[in-house]
């Protein structure tokens, strides 16, 4: 079935259940900056999750585009990509398990067609130490359901996912997993949860692709959760049952929720029984194009096409939320993902108009479901443009440098000439072009293959040793930079850094996204902030940024940090400053706890305070233009 076909009868099919259609929110979310980009179907949703009212009524269904930044590892294998599609549907205090499950299957079943006999299905084991029970009723309602389609499903109790490589399938169609699978909170496994946090068990589904045999390197025997690609999860169905209470025990909620989320395109790729997710219609087409661009097969590069395929048709979603490649939050990664495809697709053969070419591709097959990639088409492909050429230009230089400095040169002739000998590419060298040039190694390598340039032995050790010294040193200077010319941090310093944090979240908070960090300076008596923001600020909006920065200090937050990788700083949704060049390893604070309600998130070197409550009154004293489109504040702490 086709993919556009799938999401259609998905909707429709929620439609005659009485469900309202929502369009898909952006994939840049609009109202919560601590996030760069949505990655679930539910989290749009969420404050209609915890309580408030949706306009739309109490069922409501949609296709929500995703895009998640900590699956760009996986990319390459049969079944992640960066973008996708997630199918969600929800029941607010209205249905609960039996319809849900129910529908899920007759949807799969029924409309897409899925033999029942390749569906296999988790349950929630219970959690002894939370006193939570085993969700017998949601194993209850499969059985059922199987049972009606002339299967007879025998329920087995897995335990954790170590138990499930350990023990295998045991005949089962029905598995009950741990809290670690099957448990859904914002904050994780039930012992994670705070007070008042509500959460509750979940369901997926699984389907079996039988002619992919089991891969004993990742466990000795396959079960669902097993990912060596036999089983591909499909759909998740949370029930939201429960709510913690103070003493750590779980209450049943009055108004349950369902949270139902699918990725439309593995939905599709079971519809034709394709384990590669990528022969889908809408990433196929895709990778044809990269088939005729390089006059190469995908089956001879299928990772390489497999990475340009997803992160092609991540940027041109990118693109049309407004996002441009930078240095910076959603345009880095925007950054990252169109160079990795363009680096790819050089080793491919491809040296111009990838990334338009492709984008072309993307849009029209999608034009017809998100008309603004129609309306934008021409300025998404300059977008991309603009882009690739800056990129390309690089890697010139790189090949240009790589050239001059392997040709041996005459020096018995004034001026020294070159005497068509090439000399050996040495690792020091492959570093040089990569540090000064931001030629990528693996380039240095091909173009030395092409070229007939011998390689040096070893070159891989000598070029990491000079990887390491030069992590060093930027560490070492980074170190120093982020202490911002600070020659003390002295206590009253280090308020200020920590009052700086609260009132750059505070302020996107009250006046928008748009707010980014532009320069920051303190001194014991004062912070100064610049930020991107047109308008002067009225009164009431300064009054409300001090009175958010006041309740956080008055809340006593912890303030800690972790290291991390820049990439997964920026994953985690952590703010950095405009124009900002991090280092590959980045310190990530946080205001509030880390793994579940927290604040902000901030990329810092520090120095802050232990916990808000140490910084005293905030207060705003000035704030003025500082140049066009930036604001400035000076603000105290009393
Ligand atoms: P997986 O373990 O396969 O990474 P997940 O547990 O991260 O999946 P959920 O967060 O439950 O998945 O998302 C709901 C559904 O979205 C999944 O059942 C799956 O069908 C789909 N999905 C999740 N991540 C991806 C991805 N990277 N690419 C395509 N589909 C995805
Ligand atoms: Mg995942």
């Amino acid at each position: 079935m086709k993919t556009h076909e799938v999401r259609k009868k998905y909707l429709n099919y929620f439609k005659n259940n009485q469900h309202a259609i929502i369009p898909s929110a952006s994939i840049v979310p609009q109202e919560d900056p601590t996030t760069l980009f949505t990655g679930s179907g539910m989290q749009p949703m969420l404050q209609f999750l915890l309580g408030e009212t949706h306009p739309e009524g109490v069922r409501i269904v949609d296709s929500q585009t995703c895009f998640r930044a900590e699956d760009i590892d996986d990319v390459g294998d049969n079944r992640h990509t960066t973008f996708f599609e997630m199918l969600g549907n929800w029941s607010l205090g209205d249905y609960f398990k039996n319809e849900q499950l129910n529908w899920f299957f007759e949807f799969l079943t029924s409309e897409v067609g899925l033999d029942p006999k390749k569906l296999f299905v988790t349950a929630f084991i219970g959690d002894k130490d939370a006193g939570i029970e085993k969700d017998d009723e949601a194993a209850e309602i499969w059985k059922r359901l199987f049972k009606a389609k002339g299967i007879d499903a025998k329920v087995v109790d897995i335990g954790s996912e170590e138990d499930g490589y350990k023990n295998g399938m045991q005949d089962g169609r029905i598995f009950y997993y741990d809290s670690k699978k099957n448990w859904w909170s914002r904050a994780g496994v039930p012992s994670n949860m705070p007070a008042g946090e509500p959460g509750g068990p979940d369901s997926e589904v699984f389907y079996e692709f039988d002619y992919i045999e089991h891969d004993p390197s990742f466990g000795l025997h396959c079960h669902p959760n097993c990912d060596c690609g036999r089983y591909m999860e499909i759909g998740n169905s949370v029930f939201m049952q429960y709510q913690k209470q103070p003493d750590g025990s779980f209450k049943e909620l009055d108004q349950k929720n369902i949270d139902f989320g699918g990725g439309l395109e593995r939905i599709a790729a079971a519809s034709i029984d394709s384990a590669d997710m990528f022969k889908i219609d809408v990433l196929w087409n895709i990778i044809q194009k990269l088939q005729d661009l390089t006059g190469k097969k995908y089956e001879d590069h299928v990772v390489a096409k497999r990475v340009i395929a997803d992160h092609l048709r991540s940027a041109v979603f990118m693109a049309v939320d407004g996002v441009v490649p930078s240095n910076t939050a959603q345009g880095y990664v925007m950054r990252r993902l169109l160079r990795r495809a363009i680096r790819r697709g050089y080793e491919l053969g491809i040296e111009s108009n990838l990334t338009t070419e492709v984008a072309q591709v993307v849009i029209d097959e999608y034009k017809q479901t998100y008309p603004e990639l129609q309306t934008n088409n021409q300025l998404i492909i300059e977008v991309l443009r603009t882009e690739e050429n800056l990129f390309r230009k690089t890697l010139e230089r790189g090949i240009h440098e790589f050239t001059k400095r392997t040709s041996e040169l005459d020096f018995s002739k004034r001026p020294p000439v070159p005497t068509g000998q090439r000399t050996e590419l040495t690792g020091k060298l492959v570093f040089t072009l990569f540090d000064t040039y931001g030629f990528p190694a693996e380039l240095s390598i091909e173009e030395a293959e092409k070229e007939g340039v011998k390689i040096q032995v070893g070159w891989k050790k000598d070029f990491d040793k000079l990887m390491l010294q030069q992590k060093d040193r930027s560490r070492t200077a980074t170190a120093g930079q982020f202490k911002g010319g600070l020659a003390e941090h002295s206590e009253a310093t280090t308020k200020y850094h920590t009052a700086t944090h609260l009132m750059y979240k505070a302020l996107r908070n009250v006046l928008g996204d748009h707010v980014v960090q532009r320069g920051s300076n303190i001194t014991n008596e004062r912070l100064r902030f610049d930020f991107s923001h047109g308008d002067k600020m009225t009164p009431e909006q300064i009054a409300k940024v001090e009175t958010i920065v006041n309740e956080v200090i008055q809340k006593d937050m912890p303030v800690a940090y972790k290291e991390m990788s820049k990439d997964d700083a920026f994953g985690v949704g952590a703010l950095g400053a405009f124009g900002e060049k991090y280092p590959d390893t980045v310190k990530v604070y946080t205001v509030g706890n880390p793994d579940g309600d927290y604040y902000s998130k901030e990329i810092c070197g520090g120095p802050h305070v232990k916990h808000t409550g140490l910084i005293g009154k905030f207060k705003i004293v000035k704030e003025e233009s500082s140049s066009a489109g930036v604001r400035r504040i000076k603000a105290v702490v009393e």
